[in-house]
């Protein structure tokens, strides 16, 4: 299949469903976050894929605020006691953290794939 092919499937169902970023039916991910030598589905390769530490980036950011904003909220509202806070926090953020990484990290891995240097794109054979 060649790399200039116009992606089959949109920016937002490859990320929801973790799937190839050029035609939206081979798995992206090897385990939780751990990205295929390439798709089963059309070949492609995703070895040029490196997100590095992006996805982690734009979930911890709008996270804090988020994870901020509603323990004041708490405090101001209802001040319940520390511990209350203490064992909320944590949950939610390694629960929201949990749940956003794949999809935010496929987002990335479909991101440089419609827009990085064809020189990088190859194909599985
Ligand atoms: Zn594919």
């Amino acid at each position: 299949m060649n790399q200039n092919q116009k992606p089959r499937v949109s920016l937002l169902a490859a990320a929801l469903f973790c799937r190839c970023p050029r035609c939206g039916r081979g798995r992206l991910f090897d385990g939780y976050l751990k990205i295929r030598p390439g798709c089963e589905a059309c070949g492609l390769s995703f070895a040029g894929s490196d997100t590095g530490d992006g996805p982690a980036f734009f979930i911890m950011m709008p996270l804090c605020i988020i994870t901020a904003v509603l323990a004041l909220l708490l405090e101001v509202f209802a001040t319940p006691p520390m511990w209350v806070h203490l064992v909320i926090w944590p949950v939610f953020i390694v629960l929201f953290a949990g749940f956003t990484l794949r999809p935010v990290k496929a987002a990335m891995v479909a991101l440089q794939y419609r827009f990085r240097d064809v020189e990088k794109a190859e194909d599985v054979v």
